[in-house]
Parts: structure tokens; sequence; C-alpha cells
């Protein structure tokens, strides 16, 4: 499998070791929930990508007891725009309990006249389709450039008719814009392994080494001035908003932006990286924060995977990530290369951080 950016979930090798240290002061009700109550507890991942007509993902979904968001997106390495579509339809149609899907749009055409009709044609139709989200790539910001050569960033004003027929769709909007900080970094100053050793293998999008492409402040404070501006568009920033490095600098954005919430996805080490150094800090960010954070992987089913494999991976991220999130046991990070003790967060924030956020966020009929 293949995530559509770097930073991957924390990669298992979870240690023997099952300590039950206690997490807190917290007890009866909202003690933490263990490792085996990881079956049992109603659990949402908000960010996969199914690009295979193959259902093993959604079948592991099915066994561990979680719902899937699949985001459609408009990225090369993937199956066309089409296809994606086809497969994420499909597998919506077997089982609505389980499997849900966010639409997207092209950029080619964009600033003609004809464009903003089709997309928003496009996405009147997926929303009556079933479509809960539409999502916003990292190509707007990083790639799409307007006639005279510059970046399309996201507040562009030929986005915000968009953005405007998303609002009164009544769905969110799902951008992931940016990379991790990291991107910007010197290999050497990177705070994870998996990051280094993928910009060393993709210089070309390693933006250290491209200092006339934007800059992770240029690329958020343009996606800051669109959230402004559209101020009653609820925004999930994926991937933490790119704001992963600093659980202080990502409080400032949602402080700032009671519309916006943020997805987990495949920035698990990051704040592992943060929690090694101040647990605390990081374990009350999620409590005081437990409104605005959903669960998710960034776990994609590639075209033609091995199904056993598919099922076996899927399940080790999501219990790596469980034993992080819900229980104080300590699990080893191969791309740290540290032992991680979990944070124990009491069971009404995993509750919602796991299930009841994005059943909110994506208007599912969902008895709570
Ligand atoms: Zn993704």
């Amino acid at each position: 499998m293949a995530a559509c950016t770097p930073t991957p979930s924390a990669e298992t090798g979870v240690a023997a070791d099952t300590s039950t240290e206690a997490a807190g002061p917290a007890t009866g009700d909202d003690a933490p929930y263990a490792m085996a109550d990881f079956a049992t507890v109603r659990k949402f991942d908000a960010h996969v990508h199914a690009n295979d007509a193959d259902t093993s993902m959604l079948q592991q979904a099915r066994a561990d007891n979680f719902e899937l968001l699949s985001i459609n997106v408009d990225y090369p390495d993937f199956p066309s725009l089409q296809h994606q579509r086809e497969i994420t339809l499909a597998q919506a149609k077997a089982d609505p309990a389980h499997f849900h899907w966010a639409a997207t749009f092209s950029m080619s055409g964009f600033g003609d006249k004809a464009w903003l009709q089709q997309v928003n044609a496009g996405l009147d139709r997926d929303v009556a389709e079933g479509a809960v989200a539409v999502k916003v790539w990292k190509n707007i910001g990083m790639v799409e450039k307007d006639a005279q050569g510059k970046a399309i960033m996201l507040d562009n004003p030929g986005l915000a008719p968009v953005a405007e027929h998303v609002r009164a769709l009544g769905v969110p909007l799902i951008a992931h814009q940016g990379e991790p900080y990291n991107c910007w970094l010197p290999l050497d100053k990177m705070t994870t392994n998996n990051d280094r050793e993928y910009f060393a293998k993709h210089p070309q999008y390693h933006m250290y080494l491209h200092p006339e492409q934007p800059s992770h402040a240029t690329l958020m404070a343009a996606r800051d001035r669109f959230v402004a501006a559209h101020p009653t568009l609820r925004v999930v920033g994926a991937h933490m908003a790119s704001l992963e490095y600093d659980v202080d600098v990502l409080a400032g954005f949602l402080d700032r932006f009671p519309n916006a919430t943020v997805d987990l996805a495949a920035r698990m080490s990051q704040v592992q990286y943060q929690s090694n150094a101040d647990r605390a800090k990081v374990r009350d960010f999620f409590i005081r924060y437990q409104d605005r954070l959903l669960y998710g992987t960034d776990l994609t089913q590639s075209p033609g995977a091995e199904p056993a494999q598919v099922k076996a991976e899927t399940h080790a991220v999501w219990q790596s990530d469980w034993r992080y999130l819900a229980t104080a046991e300590t699990q080893h990070v191969d791309v740290l290369e540290a032992d991680v003790q979990g944070l124990g967060l009491p069971r009404s924030v995993i509750d919602k951080v796991y299930y009841s956020n994005a059943v909110r966020e994506f208007n599912l009929q969902r008895a709570l």
C-alpha cells in the first residue's frame, strides 16, 4: 500500500510490552479503553483511499468495527477521477453502513466559465449520489499555475464560487494544502525517518531544494485567508491542516477558525514525536480540542494489491494508532526509532475523535 503523501501513520513494530501503566487521574466511566476494547468500540477512519474494486479494506473495516470515508483525489499516481468515482460509488452502494466517500473535481480548464459550470454540476450530481464531502488537494498551491506561470493558490478568486457551492450543498470541504513542515527542512533536520527517506528519493518534491516555490508559510497564509473568507463553510484540514509539527500552532488555527476541524491522517508519528518530548502537553491538546479532531490514516488500497496484505496492514495501523491514542501502553515506532507511550485519552474523548465528530461533520444518520 502507498499513501498519497509522506509521513504515513505509525508503522507497527508493536512491542511485546503490554504494560498497563495508568494514564492519569481518569477513573470509572471515563477511564481509558484497553486494547481489548478495540474490536467493540465504534470507530470511523475519516481519511482512506479505496482505489480498487476489491473490497479488502472495507472487509477489514467491518471486522474491526470501522466506518470509512474514502476520499477521491486528483492525484496522478491514483486511478483516474472517473475510475475512483466508480469504485467508491460501488462500495458505498454495497455497504452504506460502513463506506462513505468524498467527491473532488479537476482543475483542468480552471478559469473558464465552462469549468465552473462543469465543476458545480459535477458536485451537485456527486452529493445527490451520496458524497458526504468535497476534497481539494495540494495541487492547488503546489502544482497548478495560471497563464503567467504563477501558482494558483486556494484563495484565488476563481475558486470562491466553488467554495460557495460546496457550502450551499451542506457538505464540508476537505482541504489538503501544503506538505509536512519537514518538506521545507534539510534532510538532517527532519523529525521522522519516513519523510527523510521519501524526500531523499523524491528531490523534485523536497521544497527545501526549491526556494522558488511557495513556502510553507505562504501556503498556510493562503489557506487561512480562504477559510476566513468562507466563515460558514465547514472545512476539514486534512493531515492536521499541515500544522502537524506543533500542537500549539495547530491550536492557534483551531481557535481562529471555529468552522474548521482537522483529520489526523498520516501524521501520527509527528504527534508521537511531540508527545515523546512532552506527553502531558499533547494529551492536553487532544482533550482541549476533542470536538475538532477526526481520526484518519490515509490508508490506501492500491489497484491490484494483495487482499490478505491489505487486510493485515490496515489492521496493524489501526491497532497501533489505538494503542497510542486510547491506551497508555508503550510501543516501538520505527520511523522515530523510539519507544512511544500512548496518550491513554479518556474514553469520552476517544468516542468523539474516533466516531461522533465524524458523524456530526459528515451529517451521517447515526444514533449516538
Ligand atoms: Zn490522502
